[in-house]
Order: C-alpha cells, then sequence, then structure tokens
C-alpha cells in the first residue's frame, strides 16, 4: 500500500484525511475494482463502508483481494434474505405468497448448500436452522404478508462525476399503489431493507427505534441512486432482531435531498482517499483481534 497511516490517538478511529466533517469519521464503513482504462472506481455501499469501518482490513480485503473465513452469522443472515426474496419474488408475479412449507423447504435447501462450504468441524449449529424456520413461521410471513413488492434485489447503478461508479442491490421497493407506475414514484413507493441483527436497534432521542448509522448511509446512497439526489425518499429497514425469542423491529425514516447529497460528496472523499492509498488500521474495530481478523498479524507486522 503506498500510505498507511496512524489511527487517531485521541479517538482510536482511522485518520482519513477528508473524511473528518462528517459523522463516520466518529465510527466504525466500501468494493472494488479500479477500472485500468477509464480509472473508473467501481464501489458497492457495503465497500465504502468496509473502508469507513476499517480502511486497513478493506485494503486486505479489496486491493490484496484476501479471502476472510466465511463465518455462521453471515450464512444466517444470507439464508434470510434469500428465504425473503424466494417469498417476496413469488408475490410479485403471482399476487400472493407461496404456501409456507414451501419457503421452508426452500430456506432449508439454501441452507444446506451453504452449510456444506465449510470445512467439518466449522459448520454452523444445525439448530440455528430450526430457529430460521420458527422465525419465519411466527413472525417473517406476517410481515411479507403486508407488503406489496414493485422491485425486489434491484440492480442499481450510478455515476459521480465520471470518475466514481456505484451500484447495488436493493431489498425491496414497496408499492402503495400496485401496478400504477413502472417506475420508482416517491409519492407511493417505499425503498425497503431487510437486516438480520444480533441486537435491538438503538433508541433515538425522543425514544423511537432508529436506523444504525451503516444501514442508513446504504439506504440514503439506494435512495439518491433512485432519485438522483432530486426528491426525499421514504424508506424503512426491517430488523429481524434474532434474540432467544426473535422479535422484528421497522424503523421508518425519510430521506431527504440534502441527506442524499451530502453522503455523496462523503463518497467522494472515501474514495480519494483510495486512491492516495491511505489505509490506516482501525485498532478498535470490535474485530481487531487474532481470533477475528484474519489479517491480523500481517497488520501488525506492516506497522
Ligand atoms: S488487525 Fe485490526 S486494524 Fe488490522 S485489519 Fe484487522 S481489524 Fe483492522
Amino acid at each position: 500500500m503506498s500510505s498507511f497511516a496512524s489511527s487517531n490517538p485521541s479517538s482510536g478511529q482511522p485518520d482519513i484525511p477528508g473524511l473528518h466533517e462528517t459523522e463516520f469519521s466518529q465510527g466504525s464503513i466500501p468494493e472494488e475494482p479500479l477500472d485500468g482504462a477509464s480509472e473508473k472506481m467501481l464501489m458497492s455501499p457495503s465497500s465504502l463502508i468496509s473502508y469507513m469501518s476499517d480502511p486497513a482490513r478493506y485494503y486486505f480485503k479489496k486491493i490484496l483481494k484476501r479471502r476472510e473465513p466465511w463465518s455462521p452469522a453471515a450464512v444466517e443472515g444470507s439464508t434470510y434474505h434469500a428465504g425473503i426474496e424466494f417469498a417476496l419474488e413469488h408475490k410479485r408475479k403471482l399476487g400472493h405468497l407461496p404456501l409456507l412449507p414451501d419457503t421452508l423447504e426452500f430456506v432449508k435447501a439454501y441452507w444446506d448448500a451453504e452449510v456444506k462450504k465449510f470445512p467439518a468441524g466449522t459448520r454452523p449449529d444445525p439448530e440455528r436452522l430450526e430457529y430460521i424456520n420458527h422465525f419465519f413461521t411466527s413472525q417473517i410471513y406476517d410481515v411479507l404478508g403486508e407488503l406489496a413488492p414493485k422491485f425486489i434485489e434491484k440492480h442499481v447503478t450510478a455515476t459521480i462525476n465520471k470518475t466514481v461508479g456505484i451500484h447495488g442491490y436493493i431489498d425491496l421497493v414497496h408499492t402503495n399503489s400496485p401496478g400504477a407506475f413502472a417506475d420508482f414514484d416517491p409519492r407511493t413507493d417505499v425503498l425497503m431493507d431487510f437486516k438480520s441483527k444480533a441486537v435491538t436497534p438503538s433508541k433515538g432521542p425522543d425514544g423511537g427505534r432508529i436506523m444504525a448509522n451503516w444501514d442508513r448511509f446504504q439506504l440514503t446512497l439506494y435512495a439518491w441512486m433512485l432519485s438522483g439526489g432530486n426528491y426525499s425518499v421514504k424508506s424503512r429497514i426491517i430488523y429481524l432482531v434474532k434474540n432467544k425469542t426473535p422479535k422484528i423491529v421497522k424503523v421508518d425514516s425519510l430521506i431527504t435531498a440534502e441527506e442524499q447529497q451530502q453522503r455523496i460528496r462523503t463518497v467522494v472523499k472515501i474514495t480519494d482517499a483510495i486512491r492516495d492509498g491511505h489505509f490506516p488500521p482501525n485498532y478498535g474495530h470490535w474485530a481487531c483481534s487474532p481470533g477475528r481478523c484474519a489479517f491480523y498479524k500481517d497488520c501488525h507486522e506492516l506497522l
């Protein structure tokens, strides 16, 4: 790496030039290959988040293309997503959800295929599949029944200043006016995302649940890609909280055009920092330990 700057000693967060005026410089969040021909950098919201949360980790994963072991929690999260997508795509095409046993059968097949990728002895606990089935049966299917999907796993792309491309997949656009317009309509449509979490989302100043910073950042970029930054977008995150007793928490928010524009400016700063080779480690990252970070040894030796 051309520069491996140090952490900010006062905050313990990575010292990234140009990011200090944003809230994200105080917290933890990027993908992608540089297109050598055009010098256009292609990023996804998750890659941007990866960089902001720990630039050094981003460097190992995205620049050096090092792999991290697939985690059981990640498999569980992707299983929820796959089952939800299966059910909602059926509803979008046919107007109703598939029978629950059909969705559970799909979920089991997906889970079994993912679990086989793990070496023996490291596979996710089979009881987690029972938990997932229970969650779908007791709560998730009721929520899916309330939704009218317009788009599912919609691939969206946009370009900033001809030098940065953003792309990603929107989980769901729900519409309150089924069949009215083919395109996104801010009057009737709601941008939605599903997130599985181990903890209940935090409360805001008014006591209501709020979106986690990184979740909101991702949704804001999707809002910008839908609106072009020209209007506010109604949004909702449906948190699947994996407590002992599972629960669903819905968090609604209006993402204004101004907030969208601010976040695009943040994206430009991040991509400038990556082009400049700034990959400072974030030793305050939750995964910064030998057992949790696959790059721990190299990271400490390089420094
Ligand atoms: S060791 Fe810590 S700072 Fe370095 S890449 Fe891993 S999590 Fe980031």
